[in-house]
């Protein structure tokens, strides 16, 4: 590969979007998971390690988005198991996650929530009664 091929492919490595969760241990001590690929992906490994949390510890988001970095809270539902009931008025869909963490018919957004494939609609959002941790 010649220099500028090798630069040009660094350059769509760094500009990839990644997404990682970051724990703070004891709301001190950060401890940065990822990249992982897609954000279907991190929610399932965040729920994992969250059920090893103590409730002084904190579990966030963090994306790089196009080389920014963006950060968040997930929801409280998000790092639960289950499925998700849409609140869309006529739709009422149950959202089901698969056993491998993904949703056969849904969607989650990088801010944790859940989108709803059977409204199709990109502005709702599905959510439940989130159970606190
Ligand atoms: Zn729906």
């Amino acid at each position: 590969m010649k220099d500028g091929a090798i630069l040009e492919a660094l350059a769509e490595e760094i500009m990839e979007d990644k997404y990682y969760f970051v724990a703070i241990i004891g709301c001190v001590e950060p401890e940065v998971h990822g990249p992982f690929k897609t954000p279907e992906e991190r929610v399932v490994r965040a729920r994992t390690h969250n059920t090893r949390l103590s409730l002084k510890d904190g579990i966030y988001w963090a994306d790089i988005i196009k080389g920014e970095l963006v950060v968040g809270s997930f929801m409280a539902s998000s790092m639960e198991d289950g499925d998700y009931i849409c609140e869309s008025e006529g739709c009422q869909t149950t959202v089901v996650r698969g056993t491998d963490g993904k949703f056969r018919n849904g969607a989650r957004l990088p801010d944790g929530t859940i989108l709803c494939t059977a409204c199709d609609l990109t502005s709702l959002k599905v959510e439940r009664e989130a159970a606190a941790r």
